[in-house]
């Protein structure tokens, strides 16, 4: 849909289109239309708009948008990334079966377990870092792929282009939840990809103050198909949060950029650190993901995943942490520490966890926009709190 060469970084503020700023005032903000319902000049002519689950030019902005970001066809805004999701596996019926990344978000899993199956639509969850384990596994029903690369909170990655090549050889759609990579690192819609994803509640927002979900639709076909379903289903995002968005996205390239090259410091000074048993970050050399990831995708994003050596104690740890926030979410300005064993997967019995290489000592991060030796110092400090020390045993036991 974009056709001018801008970086993505500018496409941001400006629209591929030339028209920044709203044309009746010049204001260089979106209004926030506040409106739930509009007025029809005549008896028989409906304008543009006539109720806002249906349509609001605020959100109309934002979906606008993100389809151009994306490079996709249509923008679609939910009050979710999970309604987001969730609506576009609406687009299933029962008998129909969905092949779905084995490490998917944790809402994501539930809705395909709990919600999809009761309506008579199958799961098989595959390790999508294995090509050949998709192709087993997909059925004569297989009507969807879903992907999500980087996964969370391993950073597993899959290779996009091959699934879709499965995929297409199936007759099968592809779903792709963009939320770690954003469109400013990975363009799906330009793999072969038919409808992204987003939790924009993370990265494309950034402030920690919405919940909010986009869909992009490669096609105007699937665009049309989303687009009744949102208007059936009426989870859409409000006009007030839509503005919010619309200005965060402005400042994603500003915020990503520089959270990323943080992340990798970060990375790099704890693959080194000997109190750290493993570090998970696509853009280490050592990530299994590494070459597939660095293909497909122009970043290596904010967040990553750290094993703490037994002889550190967790909870000792986090005690001591003093600048990230010690909470679930990620994609903020804040750095946010999370314990995947107790927050996002605490639902999953221990042995699912330990197999998903979600152990006890791991911890997620994701990298906000402090500076980068204050966060290390801040690690380090926490990290030597909690180390037990073999002398101290041994001179507790001398006295
Ligand atoms: C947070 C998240 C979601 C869910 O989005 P919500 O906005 O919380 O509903 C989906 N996928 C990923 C990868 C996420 O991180």
């Amino acid at each position: 849909m974009s056709t001018n060469k801008n970086h993505l970084e500018t496409n941001l503020i400006h629209t591929s289109s030339g028209l920044d700023v709203e044309q009746k005032t010049g204001a260089v903000n979106v209004p926030i239309y506040l409106s739930s319902t509009y007025h029809q000049e005549t008896f028989d002519d409906f304008g543009p708009y006539d109720y806002s689950r249906s349509g609001n030019p605020t959100r109309q902005a934002l979906e606008e948008k993100i389809a151009e970001l994306e490079e996709g066809v249509r923008g679609l805004a939910f009050s979710s990334g999970m309604a987001a999701i969730s609506t576009a596996f609406m687009l299933l019926s029962a008998g129909d079966h969905v092949l779905v990344s084995k490490d998917v978000y944790g809402g994501t899993f539930r809705f395909v377990t709990k919600v999809l199956s009761k309506l008579k639509i199958e799961h098989t969850f595959v390790d999508m870092t294995d090509l050949s384990k998709v192709a087993e596994a997909v059925e004569e029903n297989t009507k969807v792929i879903y992907i999500e690369t980087p996964s969370n909170p391993c950073m597993n990655i899959t290779d996009i282009k091959g699934v879709v090549e499965i995929a297409k050889a199936n007759n099968c759609l592809t779903f792709l939840d963009n939320t770690f990579m954003t469109s400013l690192y990975q363009k799906p819609i330009n793999i072969g990809v038919d409808i992204v994803l987003h939790s924009a509640t993370k990265f494309l927002s950034g402030h920690s103050d919405i919940i909010a979900g986009l869909a992009v639709t490669k096609n105007g076909e699937l665009g049309e198909r989303l687009a009744f379903l949102q208007n059936s289903f009426g989870s859409i995002l409000g006009a007030q949060d839509s503005y919010l968005l619309l200005q965060g996205i402005k400042t994603l390239g500003a915020r990503l950029n520089s959270s990323s090259k943080t992340a990798l410091d970060i990375a790099g000074y704890l693959n080194e650190h000997p109190l750290i048993n493993m570090v998970f970050y696509p853009g280490l050399s050592s990530h299994p993901g590494h070459g597939t990831h660095s293909r497909q995708s122009t970043g290596s994003g904010a967040v990553l995943s750290f094993e703490i050596a037994d002889v550190v104690e967790a909870k000792t740890f986090v005690e001591h942490i003093r600048i990230p926030i010690f909470a679930v979410s990620l994609g903020a300005v804040e750095s946010i520490l999370s314990y995947p064993a107790n927050m996002s997967h605490a639902a999953m019995p221990e042995h699912e966890r330990e197999s998903r290489g979600i152990s006890n000592g791991l911890f997620r991060f994701s990298v906000g926009l402090e500076h980068v030796d204050d966060l290390i110092a801040d690690l380090d400090q926490a990290l030597q709190t909690a180390y037990v020390r073999e002398e101290e045993t041994v001179g507790v036991r001398g006295i």
